[in-house]
This record gives structure tokens, C-alpha cells and sequence, in this order.
């Protein structure tokens, strides 16, 4: 295959955020490299249609997200990328300082200078129930607001307007591309988005309820220098490379073949994931729990959770899991804060992770954004290749790193409200039919 150089840079606030926006692109045919962090080897060139840069800085403080997502901005563009896609969640997370609407206006100032530029808000990914209507974040049949989200133990979102919400946190200002505009096609969108900006608008929610919507808004961003969305607004855009993805074909998300044990581990307290630990648990397949307090009382969490796996992981996967109730959470929250209760969490469950691979665990699934973030992180991971689809959002990726210069890993990295209802156990199986 020949050898070609990025035309989209994308810039993910989370890690499993990073992978499902890679995973919509290598669907359609574009080879996308996912990097953790901005590489600093800045002069190896990418062999790839797509660089996506994961960071971790959906819930840091609003001026190192900035700070981060200009030193990634820098790099893509030394790549020489034509365009940037800030990649968000499909729920639109954010902590109420709010990191998504800064983040967009260094990213506008940037490429356009101060104040100026255009580009859109758009976190819906109608295969996995996230549509925006009338301007407003739906999780299924529910408003934003009236879903699981509103309890999230660090963002939790309490008002489904996006248009309110993305205007309490930039400069710009903001309004919609109504349905009404949307249903018409690309040709009328882009005609929104120019009336829009000579009217001053510099940041357009834009409403999309199914993927012929995205189609249709994909067309309408070739060209823009920024898109801001949740992973969906990608399956439209490979359209406007169609030549590439043409030339890529079939093949494009096949990943070595995986080798030794499985295992899952946890810190989503998602509804969800929490059930999807309950499904695991009442197929009778192990399951470890661990608990924050006993963190926090300085137990050995780690050693008891690996001593306790080490016997069972050649029987089949195993799990560990923080993962709780919401009542449950609070409750921790209460006694040791949101920040150190999801840190102490996010260490222990990264120590254990690090601890399974050196017991031969080679596939490895991670429920949790912020958690997958730390394992990855623990890990050492620099790159990942990203292979087949488990669940909308979710693919199999192979990892190599410095840490194991042997090993394939493959890991899954599942955002806290995605899959269904036995993922950690129907992963493994999809990853041993393909590989
Ligand atoms: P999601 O993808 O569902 O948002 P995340 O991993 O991003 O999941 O966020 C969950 C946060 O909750 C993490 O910081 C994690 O450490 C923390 N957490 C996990 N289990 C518990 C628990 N039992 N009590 C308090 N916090 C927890």
C-alpha cells in the first residue's frame, strides 16, 4: 500500500472517546492511527489517512485542556493536516466550568485568529441513542438531563439545551441549525452555517437525529478548518475523501492475532456498565470487587485483587471492578471527595491492570473513559492500531509497548455508556473470531 500522508487531525478529551471516533473512521475505509498523548518523536511521519490524539483532559482544569489541545493542534498540523476535529462525548460531558467551550475558542483563535472563525457542536451518534433535536441532547427516549448522566460522578449534566449549555462556556456566540435546515441536505446547511456566521455566530449547534442526517452534515463540513462533535459527525466525513477510502478498502481495521489470558477491569458507575458487571456476574464468572474506603484505609486492594485472579484467569476472563451504584458512589464521594475518590480508584485499578499483564493477561477490556485513561497510561501505551467493532463506539485495538517489547496487548476500551448487556463477555469471543 502506498504511503500517505494525514488529512484529518483529530483531537480526542478522552481515551475511549479517542477510539470510538477511530473506530467510525476505519469503518468507512480510512486507516487511522490513534496516538496516546502528542507523540514526542515530532519528526516520525504517519503512514495514515487519520491521526487521532487522545488526551485525557475532559475533566483537568479549563487552561491545561487548552494548553494540551494547542500542543496537539501544533503537532497535527506539523503532520500537515487539513483539517481538525475536536472529539467530545456523545453526552456532551463537561464539568460545569466547562472544558469544551475553551477548549473550541483557543482551537478557533488559532486557526483564525481572536474572536473569528466558525464551526459547529454536534454530540449525536444515533446508532448508539444519541440524537440532538430542536437543539437538545437526547439519550434514548430521554432529555440529557432526565438520563443516567445527571449522576455521573464527574460531569454530571443537568440541562439537555445544548445551545445553553456550549454559551455558558465560550466566548462565541452560539446558535442552532434546526432540523427543519438539516432535513433539507448539505446544500442547505452550508447555506445555515454562512448566514450564521455573517450574522456573527461563531459556534452552530446543529440538530441530527439519524445517519443520513450525518451524511448530509458531513458534506456540508468539507472544507471547515475545525468540527467539534461527539464521534458520529465521522461517519460522514470520509465521503469527502472518497478517493482514499476507496483505495483502503476492506482490511482496514484487521489486527495481529491474540494471544493469552482475559480479563476485564471496571470503574465505570455508569447504568449501563453497572449492568453489564451484573450480567457477568450471573453467568457464575468470577468477579472481584474493590472498594474505595478500603483503598483509602491503606489495604492492599491491588495485591488481594491479583492474589485472588492469579488462580482463576486460566479458567476464562475474570473481572475487577470499582464499578457501583450511584447511592454508593455518593456515599464514597461524601467521605473522601469526588477528585480523590475517582483518583484512588483510577490508581488502584491501573495497578492491577499493569499486575494482570504481567500475569499473561494479553486482552484486556476497560469499562470507564477516565479509567481507561489511567490503565492506558499505566500501561505505557504510545500507539494504538485500531481493529474490528465490538459495539458501536467500541473496537479492538493492538498495542505495543515499551514496557512489554514482546507482547501484542489487545485492549478494548469501552466508554462507560456503551455496549450491551454482556460486552465482557461477548468481546473476547469476537476478538478470537477475527484474529
Ligand atoms: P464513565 O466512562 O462511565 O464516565 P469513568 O471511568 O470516566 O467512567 O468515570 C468513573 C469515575 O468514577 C472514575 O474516576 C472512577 O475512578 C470513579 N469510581 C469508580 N468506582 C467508584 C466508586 N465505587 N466510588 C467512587 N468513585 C468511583
Amino acid at each position: 500500500m502506498q504511503t500517505r500522508h494525514p488529512v484529518l487531525g483529530c483531537i480526542a478529551d478522552d481515551f475511549t472517546g479517542a477510539t470510538d471516533l477511530a473506530n467510525n473512521l476505519v469503518r468507512s475505509g480510512l486507516r487511522a492511527v490513534q496516538t496516546i498523548g502528542v507523540p514526542s518523536d515530532a519528526a516520525a511521519p504517519i503512514d495514515a489517512d487519520v491521526i487521532v490524539v487522545a488526551l485525557k483532559s475532559r475533566t483537568i482544569p479549563a487552561a491545561e485542556a487548552v494548553e494540551q489541545s494547542l500542543v496537539a493542534l501544533r503537532w497535527l498540523q506539523s503532520q500537515g493536516v487539513a483539517q481538525i476535529y475536536f472529539k467530545y462525548c456523545s453526552t456532551f460531558d463537561s464539568t460545569p466550568q466547562g472544558n469544551i467551550g475553551p477548549v473550541t475558542d483557543a482551537l478557533l483563535d488559532a486557526l483564525h485568529g481572536p474572536g473569528n472563525g466558525f464551526t459547529i457542536v454536534c454530540p449525536a451518534f444515533p446508532e448508539n441513542q444519541r440524537t440532538v433535536f430542536k437543539g437538545h441532547l437526547f439519550v434514548g427516549d430521554l432529555l440529557l438531563s432526565d438520563s443516567g448522566m445527571r449522576q455521573h460522578p464527574l460531569t454530571p449534566m443537568t440541562d439537555a439545551n445544548l445551545v445553553r449549555v456550549m454559551q455558558s462556556q465560550t466566548q462565541r456566540k452560539v446558535d442552532l441549525v434546526p432540523y427543519g435546515i438539516v432535513s433539507q441536505g448539505a446544500t442547505a446547511i452550508a447555506a445555515r452555517f454562512a448566514a450564521l456566521q455573517a450574522q456573527g455566530v461563531g459556534v452552530a449547534v446543529v440538530d441530527a437525529i439519524n445517519n443520513a442526517d450525518l451524511m448530509e452534515i458531513g458534506k456540508a463540513l468539507a472544507g471547515m478548518p475545525l468540527v467539534t462533535a461527539g464521534s458520529g459527525i465521522a461517519i460522514g466525513l470520509p465521503q469527502n475523501w472518497s478517493n482514499r477510502a476507496e483505495q483502503a478498502g476492506i482490511g482496514a481495521d484487521r489486527l495481529p492475532q491474540a494471544t493469552g489470558l482475559c480479563a476485564v477491569v471496571s470503574g465505570s458507575c455508569s447504568q449501563t456498565t453497572n449492568g453489564q458487571v451484573l450480567d457477568f456476574r450471573q453467568q457464575g464468572r468470577p468477579a472481584f470487587a474493590v472498594d474505595p474506603l478500603a483503598i483509602a484505609a491503606g489495604d492492599d486492594v491491588v495485591g488481594h485483587a491479583l492474589a485472588w485472579a492469579r488462580p482463576l484467569l486460566p479458567q476464562g476472563p475474570v473481572l475487577i471492578y470499582a464499578t457501583a451504584e450511584s447511592t454508593a458512589v455518593q456515599a464514597v464521594q461524601a467521605k473522601l471527595g469526588v477528585a480523590r475518590a475517582g483518583e484512588l480508584v483510577e490508581d488502584a485499578l491501573s495497578r492491577i491492570a499493569v499486575g494482570l499483564v504481567d500475569l499473561g493477561v494479553h486482552q484486556l477490556v476497560v469499562a470507564g473513559g477516565e479509567t481507561s485513561g489511567a490503565v492506558v497510561q499505566a500501561l505505557g501505551v504510545q500507539r494504538m492500531a485500531i481493529g474490528p467493532q465490538i459495539d458501536p463506539g467500541v473496537p479492538w485495538t493492538a498495542v505495543q509497548s515499551a514496557q512489554w517489547p514482546n507482547k501484542t496487548l489487545h485492549l478494548a476500551l469501552k466508554s462507560g455508556n456503551f455496549g450491551t448487556v454482556d460486552f465482557f463477555t461477548k468481546a473476547f469471543a469476537l476478538l478470537k473470531a477475527t484474529s
